[in-house]
């Protein structure tokens, strides 16, 4: 029910405009969204980075359906990397670029080509690219694409759901030596058949899969929120003698900001996903459809800053 109020408010342009002009929703989405402009995501990346964080971009784009969205999307991305080294924000900021962005939905072969392209932009400017994962219709497509583009550029980074019943396998395939695996819980709505349901479940496939991560070779980025998955990368850092260039926490921007700053003063590697692009409204309101408890997790972070 809830679910279906936002998606229909999500596609009206009446709401959006409302939305949009309200006193309050400039500070609410000011607090998620760097801003519409490149040059808004480089100002607010200095400061991140001048606090000690490291920083992934994301640009929000639309739902892409022509080749010629994919390719204005990729090029945002060149043009964006070639800012970011030439302010000397390479290698703090890498960025993170989801494959439906660049065409994936209609043209796989067009999306790796995007994708290509901008790993090696994100090569040039001395810094790396990790491909978000979306809902699990694709996550095949995209570690597919994944094994093609790190054969040329193997620091790309990779992303695992951990409600998904197949991330603890995939998470020993890419345990490997060099390998950047972001571990999240997952934000999609997806089916019992191939996601655990319960948060409970969700949680302890997370440290499962934490744990793989951790106890292998490669480069584990943990992105959660959740005290206790975070005490237990801390502990598990500990336990197989990590140090702050050996793995890294990840959060969104604006959420647990001084969590974020906790984990920096203890000495550990924090990389905060910073979206920026005018369509903000589309991404807030896809992200809380998609999951009505993000309704939650975006009124907690209004409220709170630990
Ligand atoms: C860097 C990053 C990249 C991501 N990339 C992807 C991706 O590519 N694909 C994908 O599907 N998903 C992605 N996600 C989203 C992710 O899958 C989750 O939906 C999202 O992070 C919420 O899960 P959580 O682990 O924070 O825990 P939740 O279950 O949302 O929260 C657990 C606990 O954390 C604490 N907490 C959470 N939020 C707050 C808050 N705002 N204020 C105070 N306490 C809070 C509370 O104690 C809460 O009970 C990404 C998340 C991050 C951080």
């Amino acid at each position: 029910m809830l679910r279906t109020v936002i998606l229909a408010a999500s596609r009206s342009s009446r709401i959006e405009r409302l939305v949009a002009t309200a006193p309050f929703s400039r500070d609410v989405v000011r607090r998620f969204v760097a801003g519409a402009r490149t040059e808004d995501a480089l100002r607010v990346t200095r400061e991140l980075v001048a606090s000690g964080l490291a920083v992934t971009l994301d640009n929000l784009g639309e739902d892409t359906v022509t080749a010629e969205q994919a390719t204005a999307t990729r090029d945002e991305y060149l043009s964006l990397l070639r800012m970011l080294a030439e302010a000397g924000l390479t290698p703090a900021a890498e960025v993170s670029v989801k494959l439906s962005a660049l065409g994936q939905s209609f043209d796989e072969q067009l999306a790796c080509e995007n994708a290509r392209a901008i790993c090696a932009a994100a090569d040039a400017a001395g810094t790396t690219v990790t491909l978000d994962m979306e809902d699990h219709t694709t996550t095949d497509s995209t570690l597919d694409i994944l094994a093609k583009l790190r054969k040329d550029f193997p620091s790309t980074g990779a992303v695992l759901q951990a409600y998904l019943r197949r991330t603890e396998s995939d998470c020993r395939e890419l345990a490997s030596a060099g390998s950047r695996v972001r571990l999240c819980k997952g934000a999609y709505s997806e089916p019992e058949s191939v996601a655990y349901q319960s948060a409970r479940e969700v949680d302890k496939s997370y440290v499962r899969c934490l744990n793989i991560l951790m106890s292998g070779a490669g480069y584990p980025m943990l992105a959660t929120h959740d005290p206790r998955l975070i005490a237990i990368g801390e502990d598990r850092a500990r336990w197989f003698d990590r140090g702050p260039d050996q793995f890294e926490f990840q959060m969104l921007y604006g959420i647990r900001p001084e969590e974020q700053d906790r984990l920096v003063g203890e000495g550990y590697t924090v990389r905060t996903y910073l979206p920026y692009g005018d369509d903000w409204y589309g991404y807030l309101m896809r992200r809380l459809a998609e999951r009505p408890a993000n309704l939650a997790f975006f009124a907690r972070a209004v409220a709170s800053r630990k």
